[in-house]
């Protein structure tokens, strides 16, 4: 545990930069993706971190997990500098953090069974027996709202919805500190959007994890995030309370991608307007029904 007032993860002056092989002269070429980022994220709090494309929001969620260079400045996770690992990293670093991507069905074994990826996530670390496995699959498949009847289903067979719950519930597995969520829902439709972020939010309330939620959206990350940190070419151009960021934007760039929020396309702003709507409804339900039953999704 760490001191009370200490961020859970703090990152400070984060820049990546990738080796592009060789110049003519010799010289090595490098491309800096992020540059001079600096946030923290508290016990059971969530950051969004927004930005268009290629803004860098990956590479910093890579540098957390240790999948990206760090070329200056220091990534803390619980009071440690997790450059000073080395090449090893340890296992309780490997249980304490760990991700959820955009897309399950590359993410998910597709010659596993739901059953077998959970069991083999729950008994990395810890030894189970046969019967604890099963029935503590049993429990992560009714944790994010799925049938124990999901168990023996291949992920091809299950929706994109249902395949990022199981996604979340691998993730789980491990008891984790933080989740590094990589637009967990960008490839979903907008009503499952909004379910998926309803349960992330319930779980973050009855387990206390906290989440790197990464987004191009800035509507998606609204309702679930503490703090907002915005992202432009690799580098920060606003932070702070996502409320703060949403009423009152301080950079253009911010306004930008609010504003880009409101699309000329009929279409695009119908379903956007959905989108809101939904998010809306969700997270009042969710208030509303906090503490109650978990809903199946067959
Ligand atoms: P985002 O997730 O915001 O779309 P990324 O972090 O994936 O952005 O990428 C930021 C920039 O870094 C992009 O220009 C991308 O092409 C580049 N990039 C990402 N990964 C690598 C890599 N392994 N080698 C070289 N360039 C990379
Ligand atoms: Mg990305």
């Amino acid at each position: 545990m760490n001191a009370p007032g200490t961020p859970l993860l703090s990152v400070e002056n984060l820049t990546v930069r990738y080796r592009l092989g060789r110049s003519m002269s010799g010289r090595a070429k490098t491309f800096t993706a992020v540059k001079d980022v600096s946030f923290t994220i508290g016990a059971g709090r969530t950051l969004g971190l927004v930005g268009e494309s290629g803004s860098g929001k990956s590479s910093i969620g890579r540098a957390v997990l240790r999948l990206s260079p760090i070329s200056q400045g220091r990534i803390v996770f619980d009071g440690q500098d997790i450059d000073a690992f080395g090449r090893r990293t340890p296992l309780s670093f490997h249980r304490d953090v760990q991700v959820v991507f955009q897309d399950p069905l590359s993410s998910l074994n597709p010659r596993q069974t739901i059953a077998d990826t959970l069991g083999q996530a729950l008994t990395r670390h810890r030894p189970l027996s046969r019967a604890e496995r099963d029935r503590e699959t049993g429990e992560a498949l009714d944790r994010v709202g799925l049938a124990p009847h999901h168990a023996d289903r291949y992920p091809h067979e299950l929706s994109g919805g249902q395949r990022q719950r199981v996604a979340i519930a691998r993730a789980l597995a491990t008891r984790p500190r933080l989740i590094v969520c990589d637009e967990p829902v960008s490839a979903l439709d907008v009503s499952t959007q909004s379910q998926v972020i309803n349960l992330l939010q319930e779980l973050q309330r009855d387990l206390g994890v906290s989440y790197l939620f990464i987004a191009h959206d800035l509507e998606v990350v609204r309702h679930m995030s503490d703090e907002i940190a915005v992202l432009s070419l690799g580098e920060l151009v606003e932070s702070g309370p996502a409320a703060q960021v949403y009423d009152s934007p301080a950079h253009p760039y911010t306004r930008t991608l609010l504003a880009s929020t409101l699309i000329a396309d009929p279409a695009r702003q119908a379903a956007r307007t959905a989108q809101r709507r939904a998010l809306r409804a969700e997270s009042t339900a969710a208030a509303a029904a906090a503490g109650g039953g978990a809903q199946k999704h067959p």
